[in-house]
């Protein structure tokens, strides 16, 4: 039987104006081809860097080679539509979600205007019920009975390379945010679907280097950006020197790969060499030594983020894996780590799945309050945010928030933290604690409902600029509410990927909005024993009083 309803909403965006435009379309949206040039898509991975992931896990990443987006020969295998439509039957095999996410969406539109792709492009197929439909088109052609009789009438199309165009196009176009699944009400994450998409463009090669070659070093080094040990090491000890300036106090807390420490401690290597991730650093450290804290940092496992969770689940298990290997090796007694977004989505719902479980560790317990936090009970890894909030609550910090006075804060819900593991109260009581001029921004773009920075998942190159200031408008149109209601001048987040995306955004849309992990203000607040009159904050501007 035809699928009316899929016939119905194919009519409908022939007929009716764009909800973003007002324009007519004139063609079926499947008859719209999609045109790369240059700002509308990533580059592909070089060679040798498909070569490196090809060796490591064969038969993931296709066949090395250069190509060309922009021509119509992407130099792919011979039987590269074979490979594609055995890749959605294996997944489908594997993933009941996935076959879930295909059958049950009854096309009801709630999740339509809920991407900041489509409110930043206009573009239909940026809604995320048309971005999933370019996936569901090709299952129902091959693997359901209507779509095997009626073709196009039930909404069937099969795989042709105008469609592995699109899917390349809209696949990242799409950060894996999950904020559609919010409002469906039957729960598709349509995040899931790219996932999928992206593991099969795998399958025949078709990739981006800006995800690829992170990867790599991260493979290689422990880090994305390859940073060696001893590079790495270097790079954390500098900023002790920028922690004495502002403060008057030496630090000589940093440890590494210190075997026996009680906590393994993992950041995103953002944080040590990237403005203003550096400054969130200097706030962790200067935490640890306020507390004594026992803990060690690994030179290994010297990166939270995984852009594996971008590419395959193989990839992503693999790049996972450090940290548990790490924590054996050194002999700590669980993990803490560091303000990351889709660092903790893969450990938050994979984690323990994909190499767990982590029975040589412990319950992570706050050596300095003795909670124990049951909610890592499964990981063993505690977030940073949930380990500074208890420490405050139960009144271990001595702090001075007037600190912080010349900062007037709004939060940026990192879409990782807040819907991929519901980390919504701690940041904000934080910031509650260190400052005192916190403002939010409108709730329907905050906690669960938050939109995206525009740029995750790998998206976060320079080549595509101008697409990630139009994906990050409703996030940086929020923000510019509060600056322009209440003078906000710096979004604080959680993220290492948000510290860079965000800070691009605002210099396009809101250049007087600076950004800030929250344990930068943390460290600006914080008392710390021996300390000189601070004159200056961490980034060496002013403190309140302290202007002339
Ligand atoms: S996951 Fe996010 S980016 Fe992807 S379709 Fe849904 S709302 Fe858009
Ligand atoms: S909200 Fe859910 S059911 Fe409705 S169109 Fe979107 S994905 Fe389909």
């Amino acid at each position: 039987m035809a699928d009316t309803k899929a016939a119905e909403m194919k009519v409908k965006v022939v007929t009716e104006p764009s909800l973003m435009t007002g324009a007519v379309p004139t063609h079926d949206w499947w008859d719209v081809e999609a045109i790369f040039k240059p700002g509308n898509y990533c580059y592909p991975a070089k060679k040798s860097i498909a070569e490196y992931h090809g060796k490591n896990l064969p038969g993931l990443f296709g066949e090395p080679r250069d190509w060309d987006i922009e021509s119509d020969d992407w130099a792919l295998p011979e039987n590269w539509k074979e490979i594609i439509i055995n890749g959605i039957k294996e997944r489908l095999d594997k993933f009941r979600s996935l076959k879930i996410f295909m059958d049950c969406c009854v096309r009801c539109g709630a999740c339509a205007d809920k991407c900041h792709f489509f409110l930043g492009t206009g573009d239909p197929k940026n809604m995320p019920v048309l971005r999933a439909e370019l996936f569901r088109s090709v299952y129902r052609n091959d693997f359901t009975t209507a779509g095997k009789i009626l073709g196009q009438i039930a909404g069937a199309r099969p795989m042709t390379f105008k469609v592995l165009k699109e899917w390349f196009m809209y696949f990242y176009q799409c950060t894996e945010c999950r904020r559609c699944s919010v409002f469906c009400p039957y729960g598709i994450d349509t995040a899931e679907v790219t996932m999928m998409g992206r593991e099969l463009l795998h399958l025949v090669g078709v990739n981006t280097n800006w995800i690829l070659e992170p990867a790599a070093n991260s493979n290689r080094t422990g880090n994305h950006l390859g940073l060696q040990p001893h590079t790495f090491k270097e790079n954390a000890e500098f900023l002790l020197d920028d922690i004495e300036e502002a403060t008057g106090v030496k630090l000589n807390n940093l440890t590494f790969n210190r075997k026996g420490a009680e906590v393994l401690f993992i950041i995103p290597s953002a944080d040590v060499f990237a403005d203003p991730g550096i400054f969130t650093f200097m706030g962790y450290i200067m935490l640890f030594e306020h507390i004594g804290l026992d803990y060690t940092i690994s030179t290994y496992s010297s990166e939270g983020g995984n852009f594996g969770l971008f590419t395959n689940n193989q990839l992503m298990k693999k790049l996972n894996g450090k940290m548990y290997a790490e924590a054996k090796r050194l002999g700590v007694k669980w993990i803490l780590g560091g303000e990351c977004g889709h660092m903790w989505r893969v450990v938050h719902q994979y984690m323990n799945t994909m190499n767990g479980p982590a029975d040589f560790l412990e319950i992570p317990k706050s050596p300095i309050t003795g909670t124990v936090f049951e909610n890592a009970a499964a990981t063993r890894m505690v977030h940073i945010s949930e380990f500074t909030a208890d420490l405050i609550h139960q009144g271990k910090l001595k702090i001075d928030k007037n600190r912080n006075d010349n900062r007037i804060v709004t939060f940026h819900d990192s879409c990782n933290t807040s819907r991929g593991m519901g980390l919504l109260e701690e940041p904000r009581y934080i910031i509650n604690s260190v400052c005192n001029n916190f403002y939010e921004m409108p709730e329907n773009t905050i906690r669960e409902k938050t939109f995206c920075c525009g740029s995750g998942t790998g998206l976060n190159t320079g080549e595509i600029m101008d697409l990630r200031m139009r994906a990050g408008l409703p996030r940086a149109n929020a923000v510019k509410y509060v600056a322009e209601r209440h003078g906000v001048n710096m979004l604080a987040n959680v993220c290492a990927i948000d510290r860079a995306t965000l800070l691009a955004l605002n210099q396009y849309w809101n250049p007087e909005v600076q950004v800030c992990g929250i344990s930068e203000l943390v460290g600006n607040a914080l008392i710390m024993e021996g300390e000189k009159e601070r004159e200056t904050d961490l980034r060496g501007e002013p403190l309140p009083g302290m202007e002339g």
